[in-house]
């Protein structure tokens, strides 16, 4: 059903780059509407799973994937103070010939918005949407100028405060999980070896792995009781970062050290979402299921939903059964996989080292992936 049909996507992350370029490839004819200026660089590491590397080879990134990061070799879990290895997990042995990497957000999104303009879609910038109406007329989205967008379907892959999900569940209030993560980028020698490497504490961890093209990714967490406001885009001060950690081994304070203007982000939790479509349309990424990063699924199962979005609306006779078959392929395993990450917040920050090797992680992490 999908030869011809004017399909409107919201967003252009990394759920609406790629859905948008999957229903292209399958005859739809596909714009992206963006608030931002341009499809610019932002954001740190991410990491690229076996499941989301495949869907990636499906839709012909394959390459693009390879070069745009290194191939991740494991994960180690370590005593943040003594630096002593608690554990360690060989990915290769895990699955063998899976493809695992870590990868800028920024290079996973400049591939995908290539290949989604390859494929023929029109993408539209500076396109601030206000509000979205569903009924018995075609979806309609309204931007701040109040010119009005209507297209056959529409897409929301508009991120945590989705407004497509909003028209479709009204509005859900998160809470703060008392944690905070401080995001960063540092210099990083081409030998470094590609392993997560994960720095536990009481009431803290870091996680880091490097990135190549001479950069490392950090992300440290700490409980915390004042709120902080969920953002992609809040500096904060190195030193407070630093001040956080001075109790850890020289490794991490070297590596903390180096950080110039970290981002902060504060964790809330958020329901996955009742309904994921209604009238013309369908929600999919952080806009259907925001999860915290303990898991590192949050860009791979928007690509997954991309894939299924995609193939249940060229397979089936109408969009309504498209959308609830795409629902019920991916509700539960989504649930699923936000709950183990629930579960991982709380487990990496047991105190005592021990308790916390005896909860987390590693079956977690072979089961999905391990913490961003
Ligand atoms: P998002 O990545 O949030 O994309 C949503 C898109 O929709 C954005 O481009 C946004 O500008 C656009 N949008 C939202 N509302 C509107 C509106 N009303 N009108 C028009 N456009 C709208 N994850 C990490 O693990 N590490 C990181 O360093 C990291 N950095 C990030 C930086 C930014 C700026 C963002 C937006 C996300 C970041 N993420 C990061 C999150 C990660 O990309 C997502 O969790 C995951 O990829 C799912 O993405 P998504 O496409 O569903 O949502």
């Amino acid at each position: 059903m999908l030869i011809g049909k004017k399909i409107s996507v919201l967003g252009a992350g990394v759920a609406g780059l790629a859905v948008a370029r999957a229903l292209a490839l399958r005859g739809a004819e596909v714009t992206v509407f963006e608030q931002a200026d341009a499809i610019r660089e932002v954001g740190a590491g991410l990491q690229i799973s076996p499941n989301g590397a495949r869907v990636l080879h499906a839709l012909g990134l394959g390459e693009a994937l390879s070069e745009a990061g290194p191939r991740a070799e494991a994960v180690q879990l370590i005593d943040g103070e003594t630096e002593a290895q608690v554990a360690r997990l060989e990915l290769a042995r895990l699955r063998p010939g899976a493809e695992y990497r870590f990868i800028h957000r920024a290079r996973l999104i400049d591939f995908l918005a290539e290949g989604a303009r390859e494929a023929g879609v029109q993408v539209r910038l500076l396109q601030q949407i206000d509000s979205v109406e569903l009924g018995d007329h075609p979806p309609r989205m309204i931007t701040y100028q109040g010119a009005e967008i209507e297209s056959d379907l529409l897409i929301g892959a508009d991120g945590l405060h989705s407004k497509v999900r909003q028209a479709l569940n009204g509005t859900i209030a998160p809470f703060f999980t008392h944690q905070v993560a401080w995001r960063a980028l540092i210099p990083c020698g081409d030998d470094a070896p590609n392993i997560a490497q994960v720095f536990m504490g009481a009431g803290k961890h870091v996680v880091s792995y490097p990135l190549g093209r001479g950069l490392r990714n950090i992300v440290a967490i700490e409980e915390r009781r004042r709120w902080v406001e969920e953002s992609w885009t809040l500096r904060d001060d190195p030193m407070t970062l630093r001040a956080a950690f001075e109790d850890f081994g020289p490794t991490v304070r070297g590596w903390l050290d180096e950080v110039q203007s970290p981002w902060l982000w504060g964790l809330f939790r958020h329901p996955v979402a009742r309904a994921w479509h209604g009238p013309g349309a369908a929600i999919l990424g952080d806009a259907a299921h925001p999860t915290l990063p303990f898991l590192a699924q949050g860009a791979v199962m928007a690509i997954e939903d991309a894939w299924v979005l995609s193939e249940a609306l060229a397979t089936h006779d109408t969009s309504e059964a498209a959308f609830a078959a795409y629902q019920t392929a991916r509700r539960a395993r989504c649930e699923r996989i936000v709950e183990a990450a629930n579960k991982n917040a709380r487990n990496y920050h047991l105190s005592g080292l021990s308790r916390t090797l005896a909860h987390t992680g590693l079956r977690s992490v072979s089961r999905f992936a391990p913490a961003r």
